[in-house]
């Protein structure tokens, strides 16, 4: 007999959040299936409006509080709820340290059925707001409307200065204040706004790909550097000049200022020339000992505190005495290469890169380090080609880095064939990271691994795993 098809149920209530997604969505369960509530925190009794139901899971709104979680949190930000950006405001700091903690172990060790032999504390961030140190900001002619405004039945039209509202290309969510960067961040990209508004530039259309003001990038370092980069749609040089003489007058603590013309039909400029209209050309950041200079198009970690607590965790694993080999995989602009350099006899970077590599190798001679070589390539492909490994000393430790997507399966297979006797693994996607070293298991085991909280407010974490040759 045919099993009569239930109606999608568009309600559900008394609902109980008992978990968060690693998306950082409630997790609920009801009639044996998942359901993700949006801004659900476990200890939430709700009931929910159902928006999409998919054949393992659905996805619902919260539409009346039986009881709102302890572990709740007041989001302190006024576009909480609408931008992107820092999603786990409405939980309680200590619980999103939790929260990661536990995802990563559940990565590891229920997905990726990996034994770890010591778990250390996640280790937290110092700086819960207002910790990044590069922002970049679009302009849009066509900005977007909450529900709340849509509401009000306000004119709804009008430019804005944002972040793209998620699953929308087009649309920019208008930032009044945001508390990612310290000021005057904010400053900077209000008074471009305004002044823009003043002399009547137009903003980017994303649909015709015209208009004036595009984006801009603000980054800044711990030694108080300022580092605007302003990209423009259009060739249109008199309001470019202006745009320029405009921000170095309003803004005289810019280290450096930049300005890009992008006609191409997405944001990235990584491939075009930059103009350097005012400053110098770089900003300098300091690490422990260490000075490096940032480029408008280096990539450097977003969170700087941060990002060395995640390095001396990374040297300590390495365990250096000053006679290893290292090889720092995915090197970027060589920062982790440069931070060990001091403790080992020699460093190799490889980074696919060519820019990070010029970067890397600056960074290098700007410290006074003269143990270290960088390479720019695909690492599949240098580690592969024949008389790479032949032609450098044999690594005695590997620290790699790689991106979210982790390593290409050729590298974990060159990495179990070079066996060397340490490898320290720092991931930003505990989810790839457990499929390699369910890979690299075959020979390696993990010693121990302690997670860092690099993007407070967000759910992304990175975890850093010790492995030893058995
Ligand atoms: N360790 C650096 C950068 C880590 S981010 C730091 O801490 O700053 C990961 C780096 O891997 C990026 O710089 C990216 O350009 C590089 N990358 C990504 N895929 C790569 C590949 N297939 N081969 C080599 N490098 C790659």
């Amino acid at each position: 007999m045919a099993r009569s098809k239930k109606p999608v149920q568009t309600t559900i209530e008394h609902l109980a959040v008992t978990d968060l997604s690693s998306e950082g969505k409630g997790v609920a369960r009801h009639e044996g299936l998942v359901v993700f509530v949006q801004g659900g925190v476990p200890g939430d009794v709700v009931d929910v409006q159902v928006l999409s139901q998919k054949k393992n899971f659905q996805e619902a709104k919260i539409t009346y509080f039986h009881q709102k979680s302890t572990l709740r949190s007041e989001p302190y930000c006024q576009h909480f709820g609408h931008c992107g950006g820092c999603k786990l405001q409405h939980v309680q700091y200590s619980e999103q340290l939790q929260f990661k903690h536990k995802q990563v172990l559940d990565a590891l060790q229920r997905l990726g059925k990996v034994s770890i032999g010591e778990v250390e504390p996640i280790l937290p961030s110092a700086q819960t707001r207002f910790y990044r140190n590069k922002l970049q900001y679009s302009f849009c002619n066509k900005r977007w409307f909450t529900p709340e405004e849509i509401a009000q039945q306000t004119i709804l039209e009008g430019v804005g200065v944002g972040f793209h509202v998620p699953g929308r290309f087009d649309k920019v969510l208008d930032i009044e204040y945001c508390y990612h960067q310290i000021d005057p961040s904010n400053q900077v990209r209000l008074g471009l706004k305004q002044f823009a508004l003043e002399q009547g530039f137009s903003f980017y259309d994303v649909w015709l790909q015209r208009g004036l003001m595009r984006t801009i990038t603000i980054r800044n370092t711990t030694l108080g550097e300022w580092m605007l980069i302003v990209q423009v749609g259009e060739p249109e040089m008199e309001a470019i000049g202006q745009l320029m003489e405009y921000a170095k007058t309003a803004f005289p603590f810019l280290t450096s200022l930049f300005y890009v013309i992008n006609q191409k039909g997405n944001d990235t400029y990584d491939d075009l020339d930059m103009v350097l209209y005012h400053g110098r050309a770089y900003i300098r950041e300091q690490m422990e000992h260490l000075v490096f200079h940032i480029g408008p198009k280096s990539f450097f970690q977003t969170n700087s505190p941060q990002a060395v607590e995640l390095y001396r965790v990374t040297r300590e694993y390495a365990g250096l005495t000053g006679r290893e080999v290292v090889y720092d995989l995915y090197t970027g602009t060589g920062t982790i290469a440069c931070f060990v350099a001091h403790q080992a006899q020699q460093v190799i970077g490889v980074e696919y890169v060519p820019s990070a590599i010029e970067d890397a190798k600056v960074n290098a001679q700007l410290n006074g380090i003269g143990n270290t070589q960088f390479y720019a390539g695909d690492l599949a492909e240098v580690l592969l080609t024949p008389g790479f490994l032949a032609d450098h000393p044999r690594p005695d430790v590997i620290i790699t880095d790689p991106p979210r997507t982790g390593m290409h399966p050729l590298v974990v297979d060159t990495l179990l064939s070079i066996a060397c006797p340490r490898i320290v693994y720092v991931s930003c996607n505990p989810a790839t990271q457990a499929r390699d070293l369910a890979v690299l298991d075959a020979k390696y085991a993990v010693k121990k691994i302690r997670p860092v909280d690099m993007f407070p407010q967000t759910a992304h974490v990175e975890n850093v795993a010790l492995l030893e040759l058995r």
